[in-house]
């Protein structure tokens, strides 16, 4: 077999959407399991949807996950330039080949001429589809003298070239996911495949690159699938066809309800993201957070990823990206919609944050800690994670939840504080915490050794004491154990903390 060779093929239209991200993935993955090679091919025909920064966007995206193309625009490759813009020049002759084998056709409709089409068939409820039914009523190379059209080209008037559809065939394509597809032709429409400024349009370059970069599989969404018919007749037209790729249609991506595909907007709409990393677009509606700046690892997002659509066929659902390499296999790639389920997602992360060294985490956490100001040892940022990453979901939730770490508590779980502190038990806790002014060990076994003599010496339970104690040191009642916490915080700082939240306690309970 000829090696494997997928390419990942976006447009720089805009931010990478998530759905982009699994597409470049399923190629990743296929491309390692079977010792092949994975490119990126930047898809930029057409100049009116170009955006600055997309593509800058998409391979730091690719980075950011560690999914790197072997091949690609930046990167290098025996099959370059991996830009389409700058291939421009090879698709024309594939053009000319296709007009003169009588499989393309030039058209000359204007605008105004296509509009007018358009609304005529709209009066009649129909839609106008430019096709090998229309196409004898329209200006183009079939209908007019070939005079005419010499002299329209020669004297500089706009044109397409169209691909000519074969009449009442039947069209049966293997996809790898789905089976055998079929399509009439008759239901196809005769597809641009030369613009009027010169440019091929996606379909052209899409296989005139496929073959010249010998890709043996496309994996794409599912919403190439209609287009495969016209790739197809491109590949037999331009006698490529023994040498055409697989093809293998990956399935939607819906929304969280279940309801309909997932789309950029979703993300702002359900305060989710839906996209890699944070893009910020000319309008706040196009602005978006990313899943790294939303605190993610890419690691459970790209097995997240894999799992939209995939599925190993056994229990296991946390997978490194090698075991995923392992176990993927495009037979097992799904056929139905797979509902975007954030929740998973969050699931996913918080199985990779569990399962981190304090040591790694500590790594991620430190430039969000430095961001926010805070100044803190090595050491302690380690014992931090550490205590933390049980109580986490996202990697921002640590210097969030656990900002009371690193400053001052900024408030006191007001109902609580009312309903465990009594000022007249003020006198107690004072002996608490001249207790625990005493250790010299401060470790986590120390002090709860210390609160618990306490306890016993006032004959007090852990519900009267507990909470106090964890009220003073971080004002709330969730968080890490709170002997560990004290520990991190150290002697003089707990000591500090709770002679100001009992002064703080003492004015709740007068208010
Ligand atoms: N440029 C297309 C896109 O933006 C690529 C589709 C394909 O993989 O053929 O999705």
């Amino acid at each position: 077999m000829q090696n494997l060779r997928v390419r990942f093929a976006p447009s720089p239209t805009g931010a990478l959407h998530i759905g982009g991200v699994r597409t470049a993935l399923y190629n990743y993955l296929l491309a390692k399991k079977m010792g092949g090679t994975f490119i990126l091919r930047i898809e930029d025909t057409d100049q009116a949807r170009y955006v600055p920064g997309a593509e800058d966007y998409i391979i730091e995206a690719l980075r950011w996950f560690g999914i790197m193309p072997e091949e690609g625009p930046g990167i290098g490759g025996d099959y370059g330039p991996y830009r389409q813009s700058e291939r421009k020049s090879m698709y024309g002759k594939y053009a000319q080949q296709l007009l003169d084998a009588g499989r393309a056709y030039y058209a000359f409709d204007s605008a105004e001429e296509l509009q007018a089409q358009r609304s005529a068939f709209e009066a009649r409820k129909e839609v106008f589809k430019y096709d090998n039914n229309t196409r004898s009523s329209m200006n183009n190379s079939l209908t007019l003298s070939a005079d005419e059209v010499k002299s329209r080209i020669e004297r500089g008037d706009d044109y397409t070239v169209r691909l000519k559809i074969p009449k009442d065939e039947t069209l049966r394509i293997n996809d790898l996911v789905r089976g055998e597809v079929n399509f009439q032709s008759n239901e196809l429409d005769d597809k641009i495949i030369l613009k009027s400024d010169g440019m091929p349009t996606y379909h052209l370059a899409n296989i005139v690159d496929d073959h010249y970069m010998k890709i043996s599989h496309v994996i794409r969404g599912e919403e190439w699938l209609p287009s495969t018919a016209h790739h197809v007749y491109l590949y037999r037209f331009l006698e490529w066809e023994d040498t055409m790729p697989e093809f293998a249609h990956l399935p939607l991506i819906l929304k969280p309800t279940g309801k309909g595909k997932l789309g950029k907007r979703d993300g702002n709409k359900f305060g989710i993201p839906v996209f890699p990393l944070s893009w910020k677009g000319e309008t706040e509606e196009d602005s978006f957070t990313g899943f790294r700046e939303f605190g993610f690892d890419p690691k459970a997002v790209l097995n997240f990823l894999a799992f939209l659509g995939w599925n190993p066929g056994t229990e296991q659902e946390v997978f490194t990206l090698d075991e995923l390499i392992k176990a993927f296999s495009v037979e097992k790639i799904g056929k139905s919609g797979a509902r975007f389920d954030f929740d998973k997602a969050k699931w996913f992360n918080q199985q990779y944050i569990i399962a981190s060294s304090n040591e790694d985490l500590a790594e991620v956490v430190r430039p969000l800690v430095k961001e926010k100001g805070y100044e803190v040892s090595d050491e302690f940022l380690v014992a931090f994670c550490g205590l933390m990453k049980e109580r986490v979901n996202f990697y921002t939730d640590f210097v969030e939840t656990g900002y009371y770490f690193f400053e001052p508590i900024r408030e006191y779980d007001a109902k609580m504080v009312r309903k465990k502190w009594k000022t007249e038990k003020r006198p107690v806790f004072e002996t608490m915490r001249e207790d625990l002014l005493n250790l010299d060990d401060y470790s986590g076994l120390a002090v709860e050794t210390c609160i618990k003599s306490f306890m016993e010496k006032h004959e007090l339970g852990f519900g009267a004491v507990l909470p106090i104690l964890r009220l003073g040191v971080s004002g709330t009642m969730k968080g890490p154990s709170v002997f560990d916490m004290m520990s991190l915080l150290g002697k003089e700082e707990v000591n500090a903390r709770l002679a100001k939240a009992y002064d703080a306690f003492d004015g709740a309970q007068a208010t």
